[in-house]
Parts: C-alpha cells; sequence; structure tokens
C-alpha cells in the first residue's frame, strides 16, 4: 500500500485501481491538434497524458492545453529547472523531472512552486541514460545502477522535504526493468511507481515485451500508474493497458473475449466471426466476458465463465450463458441475437450504437 497521490482529477496509489496512461504524440506547437488527441484518449479510458515540454515558448500552448484537456497532463521536462517552473506556472497538475540534472537552487524553486500548487513530481532513471561512473558503481549490474539512479533523485527531492513523489525505472530490458523496480519497491515502499518498458517496439513484439514485464511487476504488487510505450498510436497504448490489466483481472475495463484456438472438431471459422462480432463486442458494458468457440461439443463447457458465448453448430451455431446453450442460430443472425441478450444489460453505449454501426456495416 503506497501513499496516495492526487493528480487534477484523480488519484492513484493507496487504494486506487492502477492507472493507464499514454503520452501526446503531437509538439506543443499543434495546440489544437493536441487537444484532439486529448480528446480521442478521453474515450479511451486513458487517465494521465504525459506531454514533452521542451521550450518556453510553448508554455502558453500547455496553459491553453491543460485548461481544455478533459485528463490530466504531466509536462515532461529535461534538464530546465525553468521549465518546470513555467509548466507549473501554466496550472499542470503533474510535472516529470530529473532533479539530477538541474542546479540545486532550481531543484529548491520546483520543489516550493510545486508544493505551492499541490503537483505532484513523477522523478526516475532510463537505462539509456545511464553513465559509465554509475555502472561501474553498480559493478557492472546495470539493474543496480539503474535503481540507484532513481534513488539519488528521490534523495535530491526528500532533502528538500518534498514527498508527493512518483517513481520511475525504466529500460527497454525486461530482466532490468523488473530486477530495478523490484529493489526501489522494497526499499521505498511508501511511494507509488510509474511502470513500463520503455521503448518496447511495435506490434507483436512490443505487446509481449510490454505485457511480460509489466505482469512480473504488476503481479509482486509494484505499480500504480502504466504507459504502454509502443510505436503506434496514443489510443492503442490505452487498449493495451486496460486489455493487460483485464487479463490479469484488475481492472475491469472493457469486454473480456474468449474465443477458441480452433482445432479439428471447429464447425465455423472462429477468426472470421471474432471480426464480425467485434464491433458488437467493444460496445458491450464493462466487465462482460463473451466466448468465441468453434464446436457446440466442447465449446459451452470450455467457456462456463463466459456471460455470453457462441459455438459452431451442424445448423449454424448455438448461443450459450455460462454454459447452457440456449438457442441454435445461423450464423447471419448472430450479431443481433447477441445485441438482444446484452440489452438486458444497460449501457450508455451499448447495444443501441452497435446495432447502428451494423447496419452501417461498420
Ligand atoms: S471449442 Fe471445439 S473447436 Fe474450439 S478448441 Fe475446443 S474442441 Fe476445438
Amino acid at each position: 500500500m503506497t501513499r496516495e497521490l492526487t493528480i487534477g482529477s484523480f488519484s492513484l496509489g493507496g487504494t486506487n485501481p492502477v492507472r493507464v496512461e499514454s503520452m501526446l504524440k503531437i509538439p506543443l506547437a499543434e495546440r489544437e491538434n493536441c487537444l484532439d488527441q486529448c480528446l480521442s484518449l478521453n474515450r479511451e479510458g486513458c487517465e494521465l497524458i504525459r506531454a514533452a515540454f521542451p521550450s518556453a515558448e510553448s508554455a502558453e500552448n500547455l496553459k491553453w492545453l491543460n485548461e481544455r484537456s478533459p485528463v490530466p497532463l504531466m509536462a515532461d521536462i529535461h534538464f530546465d529547472a525553468g521549465l518546470a517552473l513555467a509548466a507549473l506556472a501554466a496550472g499542470v497538475p503533474s510535472i516529470r523531472i530529473n532533479p539530477g540534472n538541474m542546479p540545486r537552487a532550481g531543484v529548491q524553486d520546483i520543489v516550493r512552486s510545486a508544493r505551492e500548487k499541490k503537483a505532484v513530481i513523477r522523478i526516475g532513471a532510463n537505462g539509456g541514460s545511464l553513465s559509465s561512473r554509475q555502472i561501474t558503481e553498480a559493478r557492472g549490474v546495470r539493474s543496480d545502477a539503474l535503481a540507484s539512479a532513481v534513488e539519488d533523485q528521490l534523495h535530491l527531492l526528500l532533502d528538500e522535504g518534498f514527498e508527493d513523489i512518483i517513481l520511475s525505472a525504466k529500460s527497454t530490458s525486461v530482466p532490468e526493468t523488473v530486477r530495478a523496480n523490484s529493489l526501489l519497491a522494497l526499499k521505498y515502499p511508501d511511494f507509488p511507481f510509474h511502470i513500463g518498458i520503455t521503448e518496447s517496439g511495435s506490434g507483436r513484439d512490443g505487446l509481449v515485451k510490454s505485457a511480460g514485464g509489466l505482469a512480473i511487476l504488476l503481479a509482486q504488487g509494484i505499480g500504480n500508474t502504466l504507459r504502454i510505450s509502443l510505436t503506434d498510436t496514443p489510443e492503442e497504448e490505452v487498449r493495451t493497458g486496460f486489455s493487460l490489466l483485464r487479463a490479469l483481472e484488475m481492472r475491469a475495463k472493457g469486454v473480456n473475449l474468449i474465443s477458441c484456438p480452433t482445432c479439428g472438431r471447429k464447425r465455423i471459422d472462429v477468426r472470421k466471426l471474432v471480426d464480425l462480432l467485434a464491433p458488437c463486442i467493444h460496445s458491450l458494458p464493462d466487465g462482460l466476458s463473451v466466448a468465441v468457440m468453434g464446436c457446440e461439443v466442447n465449446g459451452p463447457r470450455e467457456a462456463m465463465d463466459a456471460d455470453f458465448g457462441i459455438a459452431g453448430s451442424p445448423g449454424g451455431a448455438v448461443i450459450f450463458s455460462r454454459g447452457k446453450v440456449l438457442k441454435e442460430l445461423p450464423l447471419e443472425d448472430l450479431p443481433a441475437a447477441l445485441l438482444e441478450l446484452a440489452s438486458d444489460r444497460p449501457t450508455e453505449d451499448g447495444p443501441e450504437n452497435c446495432r447502428k454501426k451494423n447496419e452501417k456495416g461498420e
């Protein structure tokens, strides 16, 4: 149980669920596009958005965006204490800095301003920016060097009496990230952690790397806010974050899709059916589990826990709920039947929206 911190409209740490965040992939100079991305990320459920703040010229745009974004912002600053002060003056509720790269007086000014504005400071280190001195001091063990680098940053703020801090130790290496975070969490269990595998790549490799590393940390109870750093859109990062938390049964946002790998018993093309039903499935209420199984012989039993399921049968498909077969029907009637069943469960953007998407062929 870490301390609880509040950033704008949400809290993290303490008893709060693990938060999902992302980063704007557009420069602040394009403030209208940045706002569009914030709105889009808000629709995906993103809870914190980091924005690179590399120059004072963008201070006015940062302020403008902060006043309009429905999701709290974290200004990302390197080296320049003056920029951190400008970001806090712009009203952002959180900043990410490396105090070790700033003069002592600058850190003191930042702490004073953050305290006054009740802002949260995320600090940390990245495996890619470790110095040869830090690696030598850790006897060549990079994960230990990464943990010490974070510790050095932490003490710079603690020495100033500031404790509203999120810790972060990231690397492109899964073992290095896991070990560094584990060492830090043992030593500093009171501080919330931001976790991520940095620059994890794209496509399948990026997903596996991020999910593999973060699952190990989350299983140890480490991580209060996460980012899946992908070479992809920020929306995809957020969707992947929630997907991971859903798989670990830590959050129920979205629908839990169960589908079988198929075997020689299959009676339908499960992959095609999943694609056909995807628009409906994604508009069903959060927390629902839907199964798409290849055959009626084993499907309903294998997906016993699903709220609703579809399994291939001689006549097309059977629809089942919690392992019990409800009816058999032709494949083309499946989306409508699934919607009908789900319409018993009220949702703002549920069956009606799904029906409209089907009518439009989306
Ligand atoms: S549900 Fe049927 S088709 Fe799918 S894996 Fe099980 S036995 Fe094979």
